[in-house]
């Protein structure tokens, strides 16, 4: 890491999935995050292309699972958004819960609104460094609030 380069630790990276955006729970996932004190200071309604999805998700290109998981990605529209509050990407993971919905918390976005573990209705990044990596890929600076 670069001298004096200061690691922007209170934002995290979302995306509503396209299986909660077409099940109608954009503005149930939104008020939960909202309720749980993270601040949207990034919005977007769009749809990844399978390219996109392929770059998005590159870390997991050799798993089984990358071929069904870039097409469903790119399967309809989703929501993306950057989140700002302390400790933003340990809390967030808290808040959706785990990948796989039947091991997710009770309460959690995931137990309520996913449908199965490649079909889990939101993204989280899982630390700083992919938090900023993924909102530059969807957001340009004088987006972000
Ligand atoms: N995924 C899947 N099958 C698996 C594991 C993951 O389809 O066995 C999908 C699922 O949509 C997951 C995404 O790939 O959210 C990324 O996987 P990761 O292990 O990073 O889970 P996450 O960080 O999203 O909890
Ligand atoms: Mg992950």
């Amino acid at each position: 890491m670069q001298k004096n380069f200061k690691m922007i630790q209170n934002r995290t990276f979302t995306m509503i999935k396209p299986d909660a955006v077409a099940n109608g729970h954009i503005g149930g996932i939104l008020e939960k995050i909202t309720a749980a004190g993270f601040k949207i200071i990034a919005m977007k309604y769009s749809q990844l292309s399978l390219r996109d999805a392929q770059a998005f998700y590159a870390v997991h290109s050799e798993r089984p699972f990358f071929g069904e998981l870039v097409e469903f990605m790119s399967s309809g529209p989703i929501v993306a958004a950057i989140l700002e509050k302390d400790n933003a990407v340990e809390d967030f993971r808290a808040l959706i819960g785990a990948t796989n919905p039947e091991e997710a918390a009770e309460g959690t976005i995931r137990k309520i609104y996913a449908t199965s573990i490649g079909e889990n209705a939101v993204h989280g990044s899982d630390s700083d460094e992919n938090a900023a990596i993924e909102g530059a890929f969807h957001f340009a600076g004088k987006e972000i609030f």
